[in-house]
């Protein structure tokens, strides 16, 4: 019989923890020909979320649960899920109900006929703000365009892996994670399945708009340099166009004189360039920034417990 691991990386849920896994067993009846373990990452919450893990664990032995030291953020949680995971093939889930549990079966069928990573696409996205929509929507456009990488619009890490994407992922030890390109990046046998993003169950959402935009900026920074090259680009654009300035400027000079005008435009200009420079100055900056934290090379996330057991550090694969 085969194994799969249902990861759900939850920061702050005890609210949906319940339902989630009513949902999850109720689904798990039409697939009996496989033995699921329900792995449960708590990154870092400070609500009774632990505690309903515990419960949960305590309840059903096929529910594990791993308590990170502190809040990593729902990348690093994923990475620890996949760390811990044993299954023959993993899926990804959000906490909160916003990934359908329904749709398991579906994928553990494109499983079977072969797929490596059977990837959920949202048709719909209700209860989301306009805002939202729209940023999302523009910001898959931008990344394809810029990226080295396929990445997928309107797909999420709601997703089935098999067990040699789990290890490659695993492979991939990166700060400042972006998960979603990673997918693509290892490559592998792809499957897209359509479904409709429901409304969160209870709580709010714990991605706020800084959240998101740093996550925006992660996923152009780690998978292209175009943005340096485009400031490579604009460098050269005006330092063309200031040196037809220069000649005309040369020229008109020695033809007319030099009668002592044009303020206006130098400060214009000035500043204008001036704030190009900070504009690129800061993009170099985002990927010093991640050498920064690259040559550190601390672990992407520590775990505190694993099933009540006290976890040392170094001793999980992966985390050496
Ligand atoms: N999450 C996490 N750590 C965080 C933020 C979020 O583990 O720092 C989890 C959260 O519990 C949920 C999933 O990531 O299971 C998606 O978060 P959320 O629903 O807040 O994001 P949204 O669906 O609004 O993008
Ligand atoms: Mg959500």
């Amino acid at each position: 019989m085969k194994t799969i691991t249902i990861i759900v990386p939850c920061y702050n849920e005890e609210k949906s923890l319940d339902t989630l896994y009513n949902r999850i067993k109720n689904m798990l009846i039409q697939v009996p020909n496989y033995q699921f373990q329900i792995l449960l990452v708590n990154d870092g919450s400070n609500d009774g979320t632990l505690t309903k893990m515990k419960e949960l664990h305590e309840k059903d032995a096929s529910v594990s649960y791993l308590s990170l030291s502190r809040n990593f953020g729902k990348e690093n949680a994923m990475l620890a899920g996949l760390d811990y995971a044993e299954g023959d093939a993993v899926i990804l889930m959000d906490a909160d109900l916003q990934d359908p549990p329904e749709l398991i079966p579906q994928m553990i069928e494109e499983w079977e006929k072969g797929y490596d990573d059977v990837y959920a696409r949202r048709r719909s996205r209700t209860g989301e703000t306009w805002f939202k929509k729209a940023s999302a929507h523009w910001y898959y456009r931008v990344l394809q365009k810029f990226s080295d990488i396929n990445i997928p619009a309107d797909v999420g890490d709601f997703r089935l892996l098999d067990r040699q994407a789990v290890d490659a992922l695993c492979q991939l030890r990166e700060k400042q994670r972006y998960t979603k390109g990673l997918f693509s990046w290892i490559g592998y046998n792809k499957k897209e399945l359509l479904f409709d993003r429901d409304p969160r169950a209870a709580g709010d959402s714990k991605m706020n708009f800084f959240k998101l935009l740093g996550l925006a900026i992660d996923g152009i920074t780690s998978f292209s340099v175009a943005p340096l090259r485009l400031a490579s680009i604009l460098g050269l654009i005006i330092s063309s166009v200031a040196f037809v300035y220069l000649l005309f400027v040369v020229v008109k000079t020695l033809l007319f004189g030099d009668p002592v005008a044009g303020y206006p435009s130098m400060i214009s200009i000035i500043l204008f360039i001036g704030g190009i420079q900070l504009v690129v100055l800061g993009i170099i900056g985002e990927y010093v920034g991640r050498i920064f934290y690259e040559a550190k090379g601390r672990p992407d996330y520590l775990v505190s417990e694993y099933n009540g057991e006290r976890v040392l550090q170094g001793r999980k694969k992966g985390n050496e």
